[in-house]
């Protein structure tokens, strides 16, 4: 499968490495193999045979948050990340994966039906009527972010009347584990669950990737318009309220929402409406932002690199420790991990709409 990946496999391989420095994962830990020249090299190697199949070649396609840095700062745009990915999935397909990535596969269908359960309560909380737009909050909002994701749902309403909550996962998680059959499965479980809908409104840009370029891949396309929350509201501007006059944070690019889905002014015209003034800058932003360390299930796989490259980036930044704002729930858990303050922007656009005149 991954060989089906050749040409970019190849610029790596024959690569002096020109974007080693961009990798939060070697960058963390500093090992040859964890570069993306590295991890290309290895998933080369294992798939056309030049290394023995032993999970120790196969593991360093984990070692990889999907972040998109080593894409930006290379020459032929070489998507790393995407190869990584296919990389997994014929590794796991022979049993090779890391243990840890596996066990989110086994849990799955627990995890399902958790997601599925904390969705319709959301929904029943709300009063929710239904409707023809469907909104998909995102499992990691419902699991670990449960005020951000009533937020999500409040605004979600404000913006566009009465919805209908989504609760089937997009199948990400298992994408990032390398069950390609099973997340065509969760495709299919999703496209069922949309069945007749408007459109689709993803909350978390994680999700709207998922939704509107894995799901084309090798199967039927979705066939319905896929807007991200962040993304209407940009819409309506002029109907943002200011609610937070004084206070100054600093905008985090979450790596799916900028290098993936290209959206850098939106969040920030956003946050500049609600503040009365712009955003605080990372030393790193936009297309150089640095990763939350937060994707591509490393948090599992790899918990401590994990770790670190929150820390770096919640850390790196000239002058006053400051809240930070994000767009995206797996930033958000992460930074509040490492104690730092931060808030997701749905939780700011909901309260500007609420307090709009
Ligand atoms: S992503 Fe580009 S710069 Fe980085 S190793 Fe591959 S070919 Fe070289
Ligand atoms: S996508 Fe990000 S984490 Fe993955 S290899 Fe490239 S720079 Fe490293």
């Amino acid at each position: 499968m991954v060989l089906e990946r050749r040409q970019a496999l190849e610029n790596c391989v024959f690569c002096p490495k020109l974007c080693r420095s961009e990798c939060p994962v070697s960058n963390a830990a500093p090992r040859e193999t964890l570069t993306p020249w590295g991890k290309m090299s290895m998933a080369y190697f294992l798939a056309n045979g030049s290394v023995p199949a032993e999970p120790s070649y196969a593991e360093p396609a984990w070692a990889c948050t999907g972040c998109g840095a080593c894409k930006s700062a290379c020459d032929h745009q070489n998507d790393v990340a995407g190869t990584l990915l296919a990389a997994r999935a014929g590794a796991a397909s022979l049993g090779l994966g890391p243990a840890s990535a596996a066990g989110v596969v086994a849990r799955f269908a627990t995890f399902q039906a958790a997601h599925a359960a904390r969705t319709q309560a959301l929904a029943r909380e709300a009063g929710l009527r239904g409707g023809p737009v469907k909104v998909l909050v995102g499992c990691t909002y419902t699991a670990r972010a449960g005020a951000e994701a009533r937020r999500a749902v409040s605004a979600a309403r404000r913006l566009v009347g009465d919805v209908e909550l989504v609760d089937v996962c997009c199948g990400a998680p298992l994408a990032h584990a390398g069950d390609a059959a099973g997340f065509l499965r969760q495709r299919e479980a999703f496209r069922a669950a949309i069945r007749g809908a408007s459109s689709v409104i993803a909350v978390d840009p994680g999700c709207a990737i998922t939704l509107r370029r894995a799901y084309p891949d090798g199967g039927t396309p979705l066939l319905v318009r896929v807007d991200l929350l962040l993304e209407l509201a940009h819409r309506e501007l002029a109907a943002l309220a200011r609610v937070h006059p004084t206070g100054e944070v600093r905008y985090h690019d979450p790596c799916q929402l900028g290098r993936g889905l290209g959206l850098y002014d939106p969040p920030r015209a956003i946050l500049t409406r609600i503040l009365g003034h712009a955003p605080r800058e990372f030393t790193y932003a936009r297309a150089r932002a640095g990763c939350s360390g937060a994707g591509g299930l490393l948090p599992v796989t790899m918990p401590d690199v994990s770790r670190d490259i929150t820390r770096a980036r919640a850390a790196a930044h000239d002058g006053d420790l400051l809240p930070i704002v994000t767009a995206c729930a797996s930033s958000l858990v992460a930074f509040r991990k490492t104690g730092a303050a931060c808030d997701d922007i749905v939780t700011w656009i909901d309260r500007a709409l609420e307090a709009r005149p």
